[in-house]
C-alpha cells in the first residue's frame, strides 16, 4: 500500500505484511510518518528532554546555594 507522511506529504511504499500497514489500514488516519521525519521528531524530543534534564540539574544546584 502506499502512505503519506504527515509532516513531509512524501508518498511511501509499504509492505502490505507489515504491522504498521495493517495498523494503518485499520485506522486510516494520519499516523504515518516517513524515517525522515520520524528520526528528526526523535532527535528533537531526545535534544528537548537533554535540556530539560540540564535546566533541573541547575536548578537544583542553585536550591543547594540557597
Ligand atoms: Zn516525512
Amino acid at each position: 500500500m502506499r502512505v503519506k507522511c504527515v509532516i513531509c506529504d512524501s508518498i511511501e511504499k509499504l509492505n502490505d505484511e507489515t504491522l504498521l500497514a495493517k495498523r494503518l489500514r485499520n485506522r486510516p488516519i494520519h499516523t504515518f510518518m516517513c524515517e525522515t521525519c520520524h528520526d528528526r521528531i526523535k532527535e528533537k524530543t531526545n535534544a528537548r528532554i537533554a535540556t530539560g534534564n540540564f535546566r533541573l540539574y541547575r536548578d537544583k544546584k542553585s536550591d543547594d546555594k540557597w
